[in-house]
């Protein structure tokens, strides 16, 4: 099983009655439902106003791979829960990061740039390429997904090149932008997914809802080895060398 958290600031399903009647569980439960379909996940949604922010000690400590999305209370996240989620991440837990999370507080300190991109709300269609077929994100779609209306979001978009590109979107405004992005950060694996403006019911739709669980699996933890760091004072040789010759009696 993997286990994941859905994590959403709530804010604008509550502020505004036209977001509440798009999202009325939130954009976190509609995430939730979509992920509810495959039965590897075991599903939990965390929401800012909740004790800790939602990301106690025990809830991420639990927890394979993270889910973001956050807007207009970024700020709100206090910055000992940013470094915790950041050291989970290095420490090996996925980390999805959508839409408008590019400027969260764990976003912005796994990536060390300003994260800032151009940004228009003018209904325009957006067409997400799939230029890396094979990457296990991809799995299953076909050539391009186009978003009838959406947020524009364009270049310069300012993150570290990532270490996989997965889609690019096209505007019907004219702007391109890279719309699924991998990152790689000590044990951990991150994705930045791009569609998700809070006004559109991106995440009811079958396609994205696919993309996201093929993240989901993606970004999960690995069985690999836990690496020994530090000082290790005993030569790596001395631990190795074992004498057998007792063992050999022809
Ligand atoms: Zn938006």
């Amino acid at each position: 099983m993997i286990r994941v958290t859905v994590w959403n600031e709530n804010f604008h399903e509550k502020a505004d009655p036209k977001i509440a009647a798009i999202y009325p569980d939130g954009i976190h439960g509609a995430i939730a439902e979509g992920l509810s379909e495959y039965s590897e996940f075991e599903v939990r949604t965390a929401t800012l106003d909740m004790p800790e922010c939602g990301l106690d000690d025990d809830t991420l400590n639990n927890t394979d791979v993270l889910i973001w999305w956050g807007h207009c209370r970024h700020k709100d996240i206090p910055d000992e829960i940013a470094e915790k989620v950041r050291l989970r991440v290095l420490d090996g837990m996925g980390l999805i990061v959508l839409h408008s999370s590019h400027m969260s507080k764990p976003f912005l300190r796994l990536m060390g740039t300003i994260c800032r991109l151009k940004w228009r709300e003018n209904d325009e269609t957006e067409r997400i390429w799939v230029i890396d077929p094979g990457h296990p994100i991809a799995n299953g779609l076909p050539e391009f997904i186009e978003i009838e209306q959406e947020e524009t979001y364009g270049e310069r978009f300012e993150i570290p090149n990532p270490d996989e590109l997965v889609f690019i979107s096209w505007f019907s405004g004219g702007e391109v932008f890279r719309s699924g992005c991998c990152f790689r950060r000590g044990l951990g694996k991150i994705f930045y997914f791009r569609p998700g403006h809070e006004a559109y019911p991106i995440y009811y739709r079958k396609d994205i809802r696919k993309i996201i669980a093929n993240a989901v699996s993606w970004a999960k933890p690995s069985c690999g080895p836990r690496p020994t760091l530090g000082h290790f004072p005993v030569p790596l040789e001395n631990i190795r060398i074992v004498d057998h010759s007792d063992e050999y009696h022809p």
